[in-house]
């Protein structure tokens, strides 16, 4: 049976070690890091997420700037808002929260937000960096990042290992890629055209699955004792689909006849967890792990701003 992989618990270490840095920058006298969160429309998904971002910046003793924007906001005006955040002196990191309404053109307001400052590691500097294995002086996504985190404090070692990667976005699996890459695994990417998906997958060591696709991994791709990283976040309604995932899982039920809803990976638990080795468990496996990596993110960023000014 597989062993759960605590993501609340290590975003719990990583906020707390966060605090402890910013203690020691704010008993110098030093200011504060500083991030700025910017919502397009109200989005009910993305507003609770930048409120959650807004909660931790608090927490932390982070400046913190929320910009609402309306849905009608134009590509310009975005634009506009973007420019002068990257020219604020208190904000460190800028995030854009995704999906932005369509009319906006969003490779030019990502690539708008200045290198030094995207601490959702998406502009093309940072991704290059990232390729070239220069992730010192870059700012890397956070959901991938926060996997290696884990990863690396359950010592769970990848150097030399099989990693199969389900899904190529380049918010999750493009990085993961070069993540695992840097850290010597040997990485085979799959996505919606990949033959014999299951057969590959069964190769893995390390089986990370981003694809958006409720219970899509099965026991039929999950090598015996792999360890399996659940990466996808997706509602589910039906009490039936909930069993074929959960069992009878009393709390499963309850949340849909309470909630409308519960949360389910792209990974099959009630299937996969007699064969993996280790598995994350949705919600609280990946989840916590990406503002925890947001807040470590935007301390580097103002590092980086540190050291670039003394430099
Ligand atoms: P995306 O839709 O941008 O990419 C999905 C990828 O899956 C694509 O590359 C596609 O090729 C692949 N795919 C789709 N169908 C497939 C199939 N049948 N077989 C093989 N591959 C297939 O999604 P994303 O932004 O990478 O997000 C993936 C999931 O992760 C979503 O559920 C999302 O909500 C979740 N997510 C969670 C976090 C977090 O913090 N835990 C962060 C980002 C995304």
């Amino acid at each position: 049976m597989a062993q759960l992989l605590d993501g609340k618990r290590i975003a719990d270490d990583i906020r707390a070690e966060v605090k402890l840095d910013v203690d020691v920058l704010l008993s110098k006298g030093a200011r504060p890091p500083g991030l700025a969160v910017v919502l397009v429309g109200g989005d009910p998904a993305s507003t609770v997420y930048v409120g959650s971002k807004v909660k931790a910046c608090q927490e932390l003793g982070y400046y913190s700037a929320r910009h609402d924007l309306p849905a009608s906001t134009t590509t310009a005006e975005l634009l506009a808002v973007v420019d002068a955040l990257n020219h604020d002196d208190r904000v460190d990191g800028i995030l854009v929260q995704l999906p932005l309404p369509k009319h906006i053109d969003e490779t030019l307001v990502l690539d708008a937000i200045v290198p030094h400052k995207d601490v959702d590691g998406f502009h093309p500097v940072n991704v290059g960096l990232l390729y070239l294995g220069q992730e010192a002086r870059s700012l890397t996504p956070c959901t991938p990042t926060g996997i290696i985190e884990l990863l690396q404090r359950y010592d769970i070692d990848v150097l030399g290992k099989r990693a199969v990667v389900i899904g190529r976005s380049a918010i999750v699996g493009k990085p993961m890629i070069s993540l695992l890459i840097n850290r010597s695994a040997t990485v085979t990417v799959c996505h919606s055209k990949t033959k014999d998906l299951p057969g590959v997958c069964r190769e893995a060591d390390i089986l990370i699955a981003a694809i958006g696709r409720t219970g899509f991994v099965t026991d039929q791709f999950v090598k015996p004792g792999a360890v399996v990283i659940d990466v996808g976040i997706n509602p589910v309604t039906d009490a039936a689909v909930a069993r074929e995932l959960f069992g009878d899982d009393e709390k499963r039920l309850a949340a849909i006849e309470r909630r409308g809803q519960t949360l389910a990976g792209d990974v099959n638990p009630r299937l996969v967890e007699p064969v993996a080795g280790w598995l994350t468990p949705v919600p609280g496996g990946v989840g916590p792990l990406t503002i925890a990596m947001l807040m470590k993110n935007t301390l580097k960023a103002h590092r980086l701003r540190d050291q670039a000014a003394t430099a």
